[in-house]
């Protein structure tokens, strides 16, 4: 029989082993809400969440031995909610299809090393829009990405900046949120990040470092739209210390270039320590691997 899947939408999360040998979901209930949130956008069917939470961590309770134990490493948890309605028809799905998928992952940055990437500013190719849907995980938002992000290989550049609006904004790194950290036009030493106005993927780990960073109250910590003009100016004046990535893959990822109107604009991230980037790392690390009860971890 012919089948619409209509609905596609997945979530990506992952189990960490604590150095006490237990395994532990990183924050889970955001996934799960978030998984939500996408359901309803596609008129998928509605779930409850703390059964599926149930569901998830026994699947991971059984396949607890796949959890690897070294550094970096992880178990990713992938949940799938697809429409399997038997029409062809474009209409609300009755019936869906929840699964989740898991994978052992190694590090990121192997032996701790950590590799910055360049990046293709190019305006003609816009990611999400306002009004669209680009704040949900949904699996349509990412098929198009893929001949982008060859457009950039092809250009020498590792992932795609995806460029929102005439004034250029810095919305995403492939599916990364970004981040900048410097001395903001005012004279203020800031963290910031845009504002989740519909353009932005709420992420999990772009939520974390903005609770972390605020938990320290060293510097300014703002949810605020960043343009092309605003970082080319902060490059020529020396304001800029650290641009970076955040995501579940990697969690923390460090940019060094940017290809923008045909020039290499160079970021001193990695000069700059990466203080920043090196920080919340070790941060995230210690609440992930560690033994204590920290009330982001959902013991399996
Ligand atoms: C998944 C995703 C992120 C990161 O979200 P996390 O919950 O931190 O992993 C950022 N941007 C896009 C476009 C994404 O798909």
């Amino acid at each position: 029989m012919a089948t619409a899947s209509v609905g596609q939408i997945f979530e990506g999360m992952k189990a960490f082993r604590g150095s006490d040998q237990r395994v532990r979901l990183f924050r889970p209930w955001l996934n799960i809400d978030r998984l939500l949130r996408s359901a309803l956008r596609l008129c998928l069917p509605s779930f409850d969440k703390a059964e599926l939470l149930e569901c998830i961590r026994r699947l991971v309770e059984v396949d607890k031995d796949w959890v690897p134990g070294s550094a970096g490493t992880s178990l990713y948890v992938r949940p799938v909610f697809i429409g399997n309605e038997p029409t062809l028809g474009v209409s609300c799905s009755t019936q869906a299809l929840l699964y989740v998928i898991l994978c052992p992952v190694g590090s990121y940055f192997p032996g701790g090393i950590m590799n910055p990437v360049s990046l293709l500013a190019d305006p003609t190719f816009i990611r999400a829009w306002v009004g669209g849907v680009g704040d949900y995980k949904l699996g349509g938002n990412y098929a198009p990405t893929v001949f982008v992000q060859q457009q950039a290989k092809r250009k020498g550049c590792e992932q795609v900046l995806w460029l929102y609006g005439p004034d250029h904004q810095l919305t995403e790194v492939g599916t990364m949120n970004i981040f900048v950290y410097w001395t903001h036009e005012d004279g203020v030493l800031e963290l910031v990040t845009p504002p989740l106005d519909g353009v932005i993927l709420p992420g999990v780990v772009r939520q974390s470092l903005l609770d972390l960073a605020q938990s320290w109250g060293e510097f300014r910590v703002v949810e605020r739209k960043i343009t092309m003009k605003e970082v080319l100016r902060a490059l020529e004046e020396g304001r800029v210390r650290e641009i970076f990535g955040s995501g579940t893959a990697c969690q923390v990822c460090p940019v060094h270039q940017i290809l923008y109107e045909g020039k290499h604009l160079h970021i001193p991230t990695m000069e700059n320590g990466p203080e920043l980037i090196l920080r919340f790392q070790e941060e995230l690390k210690a609440i992930q691997y560690g033994t204590g009860a920290h009330e982001w971890m959902f013991p399996v």
